[in-house]
């Protein structure tokens, strides 16, 4: 029987109309509105879409723009100023430094600077320790999302066989511990990894974030698992087309809930900012 497909849109619009209801009650009680600022050094076109489509999806819930757009001539220390006004600003809830800067600046260095209460991506090596130990704080946006999908679709998680290929700090470590805090038992795969099929196909719960076009085939999945499809590759098609990591019209028939690319892990990355930038307002004194 072919797998129940996940609708992470319709997942995403659920979080964001709850985040809204949320700063809705936030403000009727009087509390501060909840407020991101959004870092662009330069005119990278790619950069500038995703910060005016995080711009827009704050909107549309009620949380305050506090955006900050600097020239790609901005130096290492005008940007550390920059950040830490932000830091010190008490209507600034979340910070979000948009990746890659320029060339020339230490993008780690200036994300390192970000309070950890205002760390809505979660990316800060302080965050990232956070998570390791168990120690609450705001998690990764896209690894929460993930999380999300398998709650929403009622997958058992503690207990469960989960395997995450990939160990990018960006998704893979961060699902990683994310599942083994729910109390999965875990395996991390890479491209060292032996029997990688073999590895998989043990799994409850696979979890593909590698950047590799339908790597994931039938074989690597167990029938009946839960497959959430984090990669996101553009295929040099006319028109070009968006693919994920896993061969979806071969893993649909095996698997029991997967995510299909476009439409499943993708909508997750930017409701999540939006509930940790609520869950942040919620940190500052
Ligand atoms: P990354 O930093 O390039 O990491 C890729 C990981 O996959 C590495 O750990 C690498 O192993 C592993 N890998 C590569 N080839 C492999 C193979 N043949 N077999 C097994 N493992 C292999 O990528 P990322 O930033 O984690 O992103 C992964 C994918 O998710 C990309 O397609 C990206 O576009 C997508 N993504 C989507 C979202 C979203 O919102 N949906 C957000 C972020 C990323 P080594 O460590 O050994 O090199």
């Amino acid at each position: 029987m072919a797998a129940q497909i996940i609708d992470g849109k319709a997942v995403a619009r659920s979080v964001r109309e709850q985040v809204a209801r949320e700063v809705r009650a936030r403000v009727d009680r009087g509390g501060r509105t909840p407020g991101l600022a959004t870092i662009l050094v330069g005119d990278d076109p790619a950069s500038a879409i995703y910060v005016a489509n995080k711009r827009k999806a704050c909107a549309e819930v009620g949380i305050a723009d506090h955006h900050r757009h600097l020239p790609a001539t901005a130096g290492q220390d005008e940007i550390a100023a920059v950040i830490e006004q932000c830091n010190a600003d008490p209507e600034v809830s979340g910070i979000l430094l948009q990746l890659p800067v320029p060339e020339g600046l230490d993008g780690q260095a200036l994300t390192a600077l970000i309070r950890p209460e205002k760390d809505v991506d979660g990316l800060t090596q302080l965050s990232a320790g956070r998570l390791a130990q168990g120690v609450p704080g705001l998690r990764p946006c896209t690894p929460s999302g993930v999380i999300e999908l398998l709650d929403r679709h009622g997958v058992a998680i503690e207990g469960a066989e989960a395997v995450v290929v990939g160990r990018s700090d960006l998704v893979g470590k961060p699902v990683a511990f994310l599942l083994l805090q729910r109390n999965a038992t875990v395996t991390i795969c890479h491209s060292r990894t032996r029997d990688l099929a073999g590895v998989c196909a043990r799994a409850d719960i696979l979890i593909a974030a590698v950047g590799v076009p339908r790597l994931i085939g039938a074989e690597h999945i167990k029938p009946g698992a839960a497959v959430i499809d984090v990669g996101m590759n553009r295929l040099n098609t006319d028109p070009p087309t968006l693919c994920g990591d896993v061969d979806f019209d071969a893993a649909v028939e095996v698997a029991g809930l997967i995510t299909p690319v476009p439409g499943g892990v993708g909508p997750m990355t930017i409701a999540m900012l939006l509930r940790n930038t609520v869950s942040a307002a919620g940190l500052q004194p």
